[in-house]
């Protein structure tokens, strides 16, 4: 499939890897906008501007404990972290393949820039 991230987990694409289990790898953000910019994303190439399903809760409630593992792992959690999961044209979606944002290490500004 010609998707960035499914070319990741096929190792056709490199990527600087913080994290990795059977369902998830979590990645450091190519245009990094904090500190600590990485890519929490399920293996399994899902779509959320399709809609989600009964059947993704699973792996959409284990997407945020990971997230919060590698937060903690990069050593901030505790100060305060940001999560991001955008979603189609007007959130400015550029990968389709579902992935949540995990920002932190400064004070992060406004939610919404403009
Ligand atoms: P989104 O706008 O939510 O779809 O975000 C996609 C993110 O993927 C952007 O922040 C890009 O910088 C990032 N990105 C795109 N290609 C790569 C890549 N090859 N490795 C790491 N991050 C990437």
């Amino acid at each position: 499939m010609n998707c960035v991230f499914c070319q990741i987990m096929e190792g056709k694409i490199e990527s600087k890897s913080v994290y990795e289990d059977d369902n998830f790898k979590a990645f450091w953000d190519i245009s990094p906008q904090a500190p600590v910019h990485l890519l929490i994303v399920p293996k399994e190439h899902l779509e959320p501007a399709q809609g989600f399903q009964d059947s993704d809760v699973e792996l959409l409630g284990r997407m945020f404990l990971v997230a919060e593992k590698v937060a903690r792992e990069q050593g901030v959690f505790d100060k305060g972290i940001r999560l991001i999961l955008n979603i189609g044209h007007d959130a400015g979606q550029e990968v389709p393949h579902l992935h949540l944002h995990l920002l932190g290490g400064r004070k992060l500004g406004r939610l919404v820039a403009e």
